[in-house]
């Protein structure tokens, strides 16, 4: 069943939760061994598609018969399953052994995988209300259900009768690795501590799911919620032709700009009209900041329940118990490294700061002049126009440049498919390795929608699995939030949203490639600070001449990009480099601030703004730029799998500047030896080894830090 993915799963999905009743939470006193009594008759579940089995090409879900009434029931009856599975374990007379016992615990729950990985995909792309009100009973009901199998005494003391006698067994690679992780998530879990410990542990976590669904779904209503509805020619100054085309709303006669960061950053960027700037500004940083979608007292509520749960667990803070397996390994370990950058990258927005203010003369320059007068900037300097840029980047073209590269890299090949979707607009594609076999499905689902949750991810509808001989291929997918364009009419990509789309494309590699046998460590595994490396990595080739050469072509006229945009991009790249830095580290160095608390240090917080600010001011950051997320909207970490890791992005990017760099200095960026080891050690390998190992063996050597530094165009010579 692999709980600690399930468990991940559970974050991300509730990333893309919205409204509905919350259920009051659980007392502390809560027994942890004693899960609700679930009943569900066969009459609810006469002609659940869930029961059946799918007789669908791929084996993707049957999109077109499963409806919301279907998910409660089916999650009940795998849960009644799963519990049966466990319950066979625990109670089999042979003695504890790798197969009865580990192998048996990876494949328990298998119907719930079905049903869960369906949930948690649909309500991340088309929810409704109704969806948002069975999530907030679906996920405390699993939390609950995997907490019970965690911390059973009898189920862990057979895991941990395998584990002692892991040096007798002879086991494979893969096995010997299996055990390991399965025996690390119980004791991280808390399996072996006391019982009383144990009840406390499971209350603690079954209030935190349901305070972060409510944090997510408190969010995703206050940003539908602002809209800024346009009608006059003031009003639409300097908005380009093809954003009003994707705005116009059609029933309201007028262009309607939501929160959406993609248009959100487009009309900061392109606006005229200072006061609506200021307006969308505030719009977008004031979210769930008052009434009753406030999410500070949640934020809280969380920060404090994961210190308790730290301190029972004998760690000194969450940060500290989630940083353990990762390579930064310690909070101080993540803070160094994110001040290493931060202390370049502020002192280069200050100094973009006093470009711009000198542009503007006597008006003062204010925070919601930044996109735009940096855009104003950025032309200025480098005269290089997105119009301009646009038409080479199709998105269909680009989506076929990001299959070549790995055609290229590693020999695979995708062929488009007609299997149907969960939505109109997806796109499939069949995968095939070298020699033709068959690798996995690839779906695309690119357009924003109301339903649909904001930013760019890569998820599955079905892990891999190779037990017992079952070759279980994957179904995945990648989402984006382009503006959907009018019927007819292409989609022309920003260079960042074409970025974009190979990152999310080298996480969908990673899960297509795998070649580990086990649902617990096969696939996009790894510590976070490592596992959006195999995504990153793949952005530098983008703007390879060679590879421009393969998908940026001109829409109309077939034409390759000149050499001189492409230079212009490469030079204005690194442009307002100061700002993008810092906003994100200011919002890491917050995560870290937020997770590093002792318990009684979070007992004591009474306002999330108020610390925010404290924590902030005390790094120096200056009022002209707000970090990445406010606490109120910081979904990564109080509704997602990104708590005191937030950082991870950036220390991946050691990792994939000193990656590419290797390819640099062999003056090829297809060099077969280094794809061949970057395919093996990385996208095929999961988390077979640990991080820095798998790193090694791809680079030959650890990774050095002043590649990322050089391409942000900091200097490298600081201490
Ligand atoms: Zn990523």
């Amino acid at each position: 069943m692999n709980i600690k993915r399930s468990i991940v799963l559970l974050l991300i999905a509730s990333l893309s939760a919205a409204c509905g009743e919350t259920k009051p939470a659980a007392k502390a006193d809560t027994p942890a061994a004693v899960v609700a009594d679930i009943t569900v008759s066969d009459a609810e579940l006469a002609g659940n598609p869930f029961r059946k089995t799918w007789d669908t090409p791929y084996g993707v879900p049957p999109f077109a018969q499963i409806s919301n009434s279907d998910y409660l029931p089916a999650v009940k009856k795998a849960v009644l399953e799963m519990r049966q599975d466990i319950s066979s374990i625990i109670t089999n007379p042979e003695p504890a052994n790798f197969d009865n016992t580990i192998i048996a615990l990876e494949l328990a729950g298998e119907s719930l995988n079905k049903v869960s990985y369906t949930f948690r995909n649909i309500t991340g792309t088309d929810t409704d209300d109704e969806l948002r009100t069975l999530e907030t009973q679906i996920y405390p009901l699993l939390t609950r259900e995997f907490d019970a199998i965690r911390l059973n005494p009898d189920l862990y003391q057979r895991v941990k009768a395998v584990y002692d006698a892991r040096g007798t067994l002879d086991l494979g690679e893969q096995e010997a690795r299996l055990l390991e992780l399965t025996h690390r998530g119980f004791v991280r879990a808390g399996a072996a501590f006391a019982p009383e410990v144990k009840e406390k542990i499971a209350a603690i976590n079954e209030q935190i799911s349901e305070l972060t669904t409510r944090f997510a779904q408190n969010l995703l209503l206050e940003t539908k919620a602002f809209k800024l509805v346009l009608k006059t020619d003031e009003e639409t100054a300097g908005l380009s032709d093809d954003f009003k085309a994707a705005i116009y709303d059609a029933d309201q006669q007028a262009w309607v700009v939501g929160l959406n960061r993609s248009a959100y950053e487009s009309f900061m960027v392109q606006s005229t009209n200072r006061k609506l700037r200021e307006q969308l500004f505030n719009g977008y940083r004031l979210r769930a900041t008052s009434g009753e979608r406030d999410n500070g007292p949640v934020a809280i509520k969380i920060a404090q329940l994961r210190a308790d749960r730290a301190a029972l667990m004998g760690y000194p803070s969450h940060a500290h118990y989630v940083l353990e397996y990762n390579m930064a390994e310690t909070p101080d370990g993540a803070e160094d490294f994110l001040l290493r950058v931060w202390r370049p990258g502020l002192a280069q927005a200050k100094q973009e700061r006093a470009d711009m203010q000198d542009m503007m003369g006597a008006t003062q320059f204010a925070a919601w002049d930044w996109w735009h007068q940096a855009e104003k900037l950025r032309l200025q300097r480098y005269d290089l126009d997105e119009s301009l840029t646009k038409p080479y980047f199709k998105l269909e073209n680009v989506q076929q440049g990001a299959f070549a590269m790995a055609n290229r890299l590693f020999g695979l090949s995708f062929a488009e498919t007609d299997v149907v979707g969960w939505n109109p607009v997806t796109v499939s594609f069949d995968v095939k390795d070298r020699d033709g076999a068959h690798l996995g499905l690839f779906m695309t689902d690119m357009y924003a929608r109301d339903s649909k949750r904001g930013g760019a991810w890569m998820s599955s509808y079905r892990g891999t699995s190779n037990i017992y001989g079952d070759r279980i291929r994957p179904l995945i997918t990648n989402n984006m939030n382009l503006p959907q364009p009018p019927a007819g009419e292409p989609t022309l990509m920003r260079f960042s949203d074409v970025e974009t789309l190979f990152h999310e494309f080298g996480h969908g590699l990673h899960g297509l490639m795998t070649q580990i046998d086990y649902p617990t460590f096969s696939g996009v595994d790894g510590p976070r600070d490592y596992t959006e490396f195999p995504a990153q990595i793949l952005e530098h080739w983008v703007s390879q001449p060679e590879m421009l050469e393969m998908y940026a072509t001109h829409y109309q006229t077939g034409k390759v990009i000149p050499a001189e945009l492409v230079e212009k991009i490469r030079l204005a790249k690194n442009h307002n480099q100061g700002f993008y830095t810092t906003e994100y580290v200011a919002a890491s160095l917050l995560d870290l601030a937020w997770h590093s608390l002792t318990s009684a240090e979070a007992a004591a917080i009474t306002d999330a703004r108020a610390f925010e600010k404290q924590v902030l001011e005390g790094y120096g950051l200056i009022p002209e730029i707000e970090p990445r997320y406010r606490s109120q909207y910081f979904s990564h970490i109080f509704a997602g799998g990104y708590s005191a890791g937030y950082y991870a992005y950036l220390w991946s990017e050691i990792l994939d500047a000193d990656g590419f760099d290797a390819f640099r200095q062999a003056e090829d960026i297809w060099d077969r030896e280094l794809a061949g080891r970057l395919q093996r050690w990385i996208y095929e390998a999961g988390g077979l080894k640990p991080a820095g190992e798998l790193y090694r063996n791809f680079r030959g050597q650890d990774p050095s830090i002043e590649p990322l530094l050089e391409g942000r165009g900091f200097p490298t010579d600081q201490d």
